[in-house]
């Protein structure tokens, strides 16, 4: 009996738009207590757009998109795409790099018309050195209190601007989080972008525990922490640099409108990418294993 109440569990999920990897995965959801949700393209829709353009007194804020948008367009990051399109629609076609290297979790360095140009988290600018001028500090505090994502950007050993970029909250993660915490899960956002911008969206979709301005390579080692805890955690994510933290995690949920990486590493997807079948996932395959018992 236990193999067909499994498989009529498999074929449900199906319908419902969650692909399950074998029927065993319906054994880790029974215990979980802790959800960690990535934020961009998991909560937020990772659509993000270009809003404001803000200049160091000598820069244009032609130059800075074009050098900036030139970089971005080399990059896959959501946050990348906004800038480069947003570069684009405002200045025109823009120069192909001649160097280009993606940092993880920090953003992207390369050579523009013969420019060193680093674009990405303030971070990026001070592992290299380059501090940020106050009027600059001050205009990235002020997007980041609205909940906006603000990127750095220098060239040749000097911060000249900051361009801020925003997505919007998914209308169906408040709604998901509830229902998750109505299943009795503790929802924790994680993400690599800054504490404000995480607090913000937090705050949007009803979340209490948030764990910000983490970098890729580290969130598998949130998950383990958290797991040490006692803690047994589902991990719901969209990127690549979610992928070790949902292998790790006791169970691994994918966003189906994310990377290849982060579905291969998961034992659920989300077909549709909504955070509200996460919680239809975990339900069924609880009445799943009631059936069986
Ligand atoms: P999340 O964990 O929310 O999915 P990431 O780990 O991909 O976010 O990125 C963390 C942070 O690093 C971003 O919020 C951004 O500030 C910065 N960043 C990463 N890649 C880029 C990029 N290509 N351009 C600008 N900023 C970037
Ligand atoms: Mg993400």
């Amino acid at each position: 009996a236990t193999p067909t109440a499994l498989m009529v569990g498999t074929g449900r999920g199906a319908q419902l738009g969650i692909l399950i990897k074998g029927p065993e995965v319906l054994e880790s959801t029974r215990r979980v207590d802790t959800v960690v949700l990535d934020k961009t393209g998991t909560v937020t829709t990772g659509r993000m757009e270009l809003r404001d353009v803000v200049t160091a007194p000598g820069t244009e804020a032609r130059e800075l998109l074009r050098l900036a948008g030139a970089l971005e367009h080399a990059s896959e990051h959501p946050i990348a795409r906004a800038v480069a399109e947003g570069a684009a629609a405002r200045t025109g076609a823009l120069p192909s790099p001649e160097g280009f290297e993606n940092v993880a979790g920090l953003g992207v360095r390369g050579v523009v018309d013969g420019h060193t140009v680093l674009v990405g988290r303030e971070k990026l600018l001070a592992d290299a050195g380059t501090g940020l001028p106050a009027d600059l500090a001050a205009a990235k505090a002020a997007a980041e209190a609205e909940g906006r994502t603000a990127v750095v950007v220098a060239w040749d050993g000097a911060a000249r601007g900051v361009l801020t970029v925003a997505d919007a909250v998914k209308d169906t993660s408040a709604r998901a989080v509830a229902e998750l915490r109505r299943l009795g899960l503790t929802p924790i956002l994680l993400t690599g972008d800054n504490r404000a911008v995480a607090d913000s969206v937090a705050r949007e979709v009803g979340i209490d525990e948030v764990i910000a301005e983490v970098l890729p390579q580290d969130k598998a080692a949130v998950v383990r922490r958290l797991q040490g805890e006692g803690r047994t955690v589902a991990m719901v994510g969209d990127g690549v640099n979610d992928a070790a933290a949902l292998a790790t995690a006791d169970l691994g949920l994918a966003m189906g409108t994310g990377t290849d990486a982060a579905i291969e590493a998961s034992d659920l997807t989300l077909v549709r990418g909504d955070l509200l079948v996460a919680a239809d996932a975990i339900r069924l395959s609880r009445r799943t294993l009631a059936t069986i018992k």
